[in-house]
């Protein structure tokens, strides 16, 4: 389809393609297996790390591959377009992790916490919610004290993506409890230290691969070197990530309802009922068209959601508003085109032996995390009407 929104230089060609091969080479004929067992899938993330998919955008210095965010939505568009779970992974260490530390934090930090993350020798993650808190993110219990040169962490948290393989995680715990959201501070937080557990991994409906478990903190000790940004700047640093997550999960969200068009487009080509091909049903053509409109939509919004980012770079204004526009309508997107698809594929879109069933249960984590749909209209809306 031809645009006049958007231009792809043959650098961005070349990720979409180097992406595109892999992930149709080494991560679809795992992806089913992989879902079933929800083990995580170490080989195939470790290549991705070596092929500088773990830290695109990250300069090269530190250990990244030094390239845009549209070459980064690119590349996990493809990612997901065959498996959510690989994508996921891979979203979490790009923008929830090395984004934040990149843009927060001090040198020393970027050197010693970025390049094993960005270069995936290790795994990052992002720690935010906790079993209280979730959308209502200054309502956190978790606590951290300073003790001279020191910070000692207490607490729970849930739901931490990539926590039961990661390395490093950014984690938010409140250090002025009184002044709620204004009191919580970033830390990155090593997971080789006493006092770190992991809770038991979450069975999931969807992104079955990727890990996802709760974090323990008791009495946790962290040199105040490891603190991200100044005490109090935790939620400003914790909402500024989550602009760029949004766009990491739009592009998920973009690569699961690409899939489920493509596969859809070929059954109703192929499958015939009452002597036609399904395709030449009004029905059948006009869920094709809703889904097609509908992804080309999305498309739009996430490109234009990563060229803001990546001139954000320079200018320094937040893209907030295009990246939970484009996370709204591709999740959205995500969960319609999976739906339809289902239905497009009857008996064997219900069935275990296609993949339309996994886009259609990975489909739904688009439209809750970083940030429910809910969220992302209420940010909308506050955006608009000039609210705080
Ligand atoms: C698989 C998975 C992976 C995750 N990974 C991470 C991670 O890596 N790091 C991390 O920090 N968190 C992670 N999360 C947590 C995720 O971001 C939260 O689940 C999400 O933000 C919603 O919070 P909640 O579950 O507490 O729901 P709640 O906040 O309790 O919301 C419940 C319902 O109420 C609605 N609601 C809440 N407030 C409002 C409002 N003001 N207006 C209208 N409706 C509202 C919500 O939209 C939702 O429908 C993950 C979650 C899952 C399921």
């Amino acid at each position: 389809m031809s645009n006049a929104l958007y231009s792809l230089t043959p650098e961005h060609e070349m990720i979409r393609n180097t992406a595109r091969d892999f992930a149709q080479k080494e991560i679809a004929p795992i992806a089913a297996e992989f879902d079933e067992s929800g083990e995580f899938p170490y080989e195939t993330v470790k290549k991705m790390g070596e092929m500088g998919l773990m830290g695109i955008e990250v300069p090269e210095e530190y250990g990244g591959a030094g390239m845009d965010t549209l070459s980064y939505v690119l590349a996990l568009e493809e990612i997901c377009k065959v498996d959510a779970a690989h994508g996921v992974i891979m979203s979490v260490n790009n923008s929830l992790y090395c984004y934040g530390i990149l843009r927060f934090g001090a040198e020393e930090q970027k050197k010693k916490f970025l390049t094993p993350i960005a270069s995936g020798k290790s795994i990052g993650a992002y720690s935010l919610t906790e079993p209280m808190s979730g959308s209502d993110a200054g309502a956190m219990r978790s606590q951290a004290r300073r003790d001279g040169d020191d910070y000692i962490l207490n607490g729970r948290k849930s739901w931490v993506t990539s926590a039961p393989v990661a390395g490093y995680i950014v984690v938010f715990m409140l250090t002025d409890p009184e002044k709620k959201h204004r009191g919580i501070t970033a830390f990155i937080v090593e997971a080789d230290r006493p006092g770190f557990t992991r809770g038991k991994k979450e069975p999931k409906l969807g992104i079955r691969a990727s890990a996802t478990s709760e974090i323990l903190f008791e009495d946790y000790r962290l040199p105040a070197a490891n603190r991200l940004g100044e005490e109090g700047d935790g939620f400003k640093i914790a909402m500024t990530v989550l602009d760029a997550g949004r766009i990491g999960i739009a592009s998920q969200a973009l690569g699961i309802s690409e899939a489920a068009y493509e596969a859809s487009i070929a059954y109703a080509q192929e499958r015939e009922a009452f002597g036609q091909k399904i395709g030449q049903f009004q029905g059948i053509g006009f869920k094709i068209a809703d889904m097609k409109t509908r992804i080309e939509a999305s498309r739009l919004l996430v490109y234009n959601a990563a060229m803001a980012k990546e001139r954000s770079k320079t200018t320094g204004e937040r893209f907030t508003l295009e990246a939970s526009m484009a996370k709204l309508f591709a999740a959205e997107t995500s969960m319609f085109c999976a739906h339809a698809a289902v239905q497009i594929h009857g008996g064997m879109g219900y069935s275990k032996e296609l993949p339309i069933e996994r886009y259609f249960r990975d489909a739904k984590i688009t439209e809750i995390y970083e940030g429910t749909s809910e969220i992302q209209r209420l940010v909308i809306a506050r955006n608009e009407l000039g609210l705080k």
